[in-house]
């Protein structure tokens, strides 16, 4: 492997500053909401953390960017809530994890509006890639510099990483963030998304080998549990290490597929409905 271009170290002053750490009880367990704030951007950002991760090898961790439509209002358009809910639930049952959210990740990094901008034009026609430069940005301009800030500030000191997006990886790697193992965490598409995920693994890379279960063309097959069964990880992942601390990929996959509190279809069999990479 190449050394990373840039590197998280002593001699690079963070931009975080720690301003808040309480508890935080949820649906999918307890949590500790960790707020920080970055004088580099303005952002205030939180880390939500389960058990105790200081020091820690191979953390399960998700470093989610925010996404209003799909983590709030429970937009079919991406799979952001349904990821945002799955790697939750993951790192509880892990008794050990954190989850970055990323404040000014919205739209790939182009802002809520210019997303929603964007959104109007997939329904035109174009892809998402084509809908941001269509609007003259950037098809990612997403930053993870905070991210690794953060992480570090928290003592983790190996990450396994949820995610279908190496280069999201990448990105966390050149920040000096020792990712040690992707994790998929794929989502069962639906009507709406199928079109999204296909152009996300067709010209931005993400693994999604699940996608390959339904027939090109074919709709996701809206309800009646006819989405597909994502596979075993393959194309080269390494499985998860069985330990007992540690959620393996099956495991993932399957909490990805467990009802949400929130979701209306859950009693219809569909796919989960509120997620991103
Ligand atoms: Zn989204």
């Amino acid at each position: 492997m190449s050394e990373p271009d840039v590197v998280l170290n002593a001699s690079r002053r963070s931009a975080i500053e720690r301003v808040v750490d309480t508890r935080l009880p949820t649906v999918h367990g307890e949590l500790r909401a960790v707020g920080d704030l970055d004088g580099a951007t303005g952002h205030e950002q939180v880390a939500l953390v389960c058990g105790e991760v200081g020091e820690g090898r191979e953390v399960l961790t998700r470093v989610h960017s925010e996404c209003l439509t799909g983590d709030v209002f429970g937009s079919n358009h991406c799979e952001c809530g349904d990821q945002l809910a799955s790697a939750l639930r993951a790192i509880v049952a892990a008794s050990a994890g954190v989850l970055v959210y990323l404040r000014g990740h919205e739209g790939r990094g182009i802002g809520l509006l210019a997303k929603l901008q964007a959104m109007r034009l997939q329904d035109e026609g174009l892809d998402t890639v084509e809908a941001n430069l269509a609007l003259g940005l950037p098809s990612d301009a997403r930053d993870y510099r905070v991210a690794a800030e953060i992480l570090h500030d928290l003592g983790v000191g190996s990450v396994r990483l949820l995610s279908n997006n190496p280069r999201k990886l990448d990105a966390l790697r050149r920040y000096g963030v020792d990712v040690v193992e992707r994790v998929p965490l794929l989502i069962p598409p639906n009507d709406e998304n199928l079109r999204y995920l296909r152009t996300k693994r067709e010209r931005l890379g993400h693994q999604l080998p699940h996608l390959d279960e339904i027939a090109a063309g074919a709709g996701a097959g809206a309800g009646a549990g006819t989405a597909p069964a994502p596979p075993p990880a393959r194309n080269g992942q390494r499985p998860s290490a069985a330990s007992a601390a540690s959620v393996s990929a099956n495991e993932v996959t399957r909490l990805a597929r467990t009802s949400l509190p929130f979701s209306a279809d859950a009693s219809e069999g569909r796919p989960t409905t509120p997620d991103s990479v």
